[in-house]
């Protein structure tokens, strides 16, 4: 399938492949090494616009589309998988409020989001994960407000952002319908950082743990009626999820540059190892996935702009394919490299170690098979 970008599309993605190049490569391998968060590459990404990208130009945004989102993350994601976290995070955390957010909540909540204050999703717990509706976070009504307790898990930016989407039981005896979703602004709402994890991968993206001890969240932050967010919830990754498949893609691109750029130039037995069939045949493969995945993505991120009736479906297909993939890829791209594939001075071993999270996170990939086959036997 061939898709056509507009040229304004084109014209944002060459915008950031340039930035890219410019200031976010040269930082990629210290981001990682020093495990920071890189508040520097927030700023620049809030200047030149990148985090407009997720809303419609009537919020203050730039497009809206989950293909021009997906572009974003895919040109970032191919230096540094933690940087790309910032715009699919922005993009994850204002779903919610887009899909179901009242005008006067997209009117009122939107533009400071399209300018720069980072927000964030927290729908995780402690003994929820898979089984998101399982959660014990609960939301009880008093008045105009909601008193939140609980705490949330693995929250990406939890601790940066200023605005939080939260996931509450309002009702305990109703099972899923008795979930409901909330914006929290921090300064209203504040909530505290218990912990934050350190990690295999994406290790200058702050993994938080956060907890809410009867927080006041005003009822007007409460977001579509109550007992609606597990649906929310499940809507927001639907179309979150062509992000992780395009995050997975530019990682993998990433890595196979890195690879046949190396496989030109180390030279063993007299001549470039790119010379020999074992490798040649490597990078082919590597290719055809990369090109597999595209396809996916791409197709996914179209049906989600579309509002199509199989988005489900498609983005899960999207996100499992694109994520597996850059697990196999990354792994060949450091086995290209040889000794020096497993080393800290080469960036391909950073590369497969982020490519894991994108099995994981949104849904792993037994989910994302369950959410396939559910749809397949309706
Ligand atoms: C770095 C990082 C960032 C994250 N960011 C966020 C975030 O911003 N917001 C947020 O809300 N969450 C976030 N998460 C949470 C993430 O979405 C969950 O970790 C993920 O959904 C899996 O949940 P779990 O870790 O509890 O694993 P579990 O649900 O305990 O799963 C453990 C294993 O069992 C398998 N399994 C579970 N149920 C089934 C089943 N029915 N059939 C087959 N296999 C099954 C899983 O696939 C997995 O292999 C993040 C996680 C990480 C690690």
């Amino acid at each position: 399938m061939d898709f056509s970008f507009s040229e304004e599309q084109l014209a944002i993605r060459d915008t950031i492949r340039e930035l890219v190049q410019d200031r976010v490569a040269p930082r990629a391998a210290e981001i990682d090494e020093k495990a920071e968060y890189p508040r520097d590459i927030e700023e620049l990404f809030a200047q030149n616009g990148l985090l407009a990208i997720p809303f419609p130009e009537r919020y203050g945004g730039i497009s809206g589309s989950s293909v021009t989102i997906c572009m974003g993350i895919e040109e970032i994601a191919k230096a540094c998988v933690t940087s790309s976290l910032i715009l699919a995070v922005q993009a994850l955390g204002s779903y919610p409020i887009l899909i179901a957010g009242t005008e006067e909540q997209k009117e009122r909540l939107c533009p400071p989001l399209a300018e720069g204050r980072v927000c964030a999703y927290a729908l995780s717990e402690p003994g929820s994960g898979s089984d998101a509706a399982a959660m014990q976070t609960t939301a009880k009504r008093y008045g105009d407000e909601y008193v939140l307790t609980g705490s949330k898990v693995f929250i990406t930016h939890g601790n940066v952002a200023e605005t939080l989407v939260v996931f509450a039981v309002t009702d305990p005896d109703a099972d899923h319908r008795g979930i409901s979703a909330f914006v929290m602004e921090r300064e209203q709402s504040p909530w505290a950082t218990v912990k934050l994890e350190h990690k295999l991968g994406i290790r200058g993206s702050p993994t938080a743990m956060l907890a809410f001890e009867e927080t006041r969240v005003p009822v007007r932050n409460r977001l579509g009626d109550e007992g609606f967010g597990f649906k929310i919830a499940l809507g927001v990754l639907d179309r979150s999820r062509p992000g992780i498949g395009a995050q997975a893609l530019g990682l993998a691109e990433g890595a196979l540059d890195y690879a046949v750029g190396y496989a030109k130039e180390r030279r063993q037995f007299g001549k470039p190892i790119a010379a020999f069939q074992g490798l040649q045949f490597m990078l082919a493969d590597m290719a055809t996935q990369i090109e597999a995945a595209r396809s996916l993505v791409y197709l996914a991120a179209t049906r989600v702009d579309e509002q199509a009736p199989d988005l489900t479906k498609v983005a899960a297909m999207a996100k499992l394919f694109a994520s597996d993939m850059a697990m196999r890829v990354t792994t060949d791209a450091v086995q290209v490299l040889g000794g020096y594939g497993y080393i800290r001075d080469y960036p391909v071993e950073r590369m497969m170690r982020d490519a894991k999270i994108t099995q994981i996170y949104e849904g792993t990939n037994q989910i994302q098979r369950l959410v396939i086959s559910r749809a397949l036997l309706k």
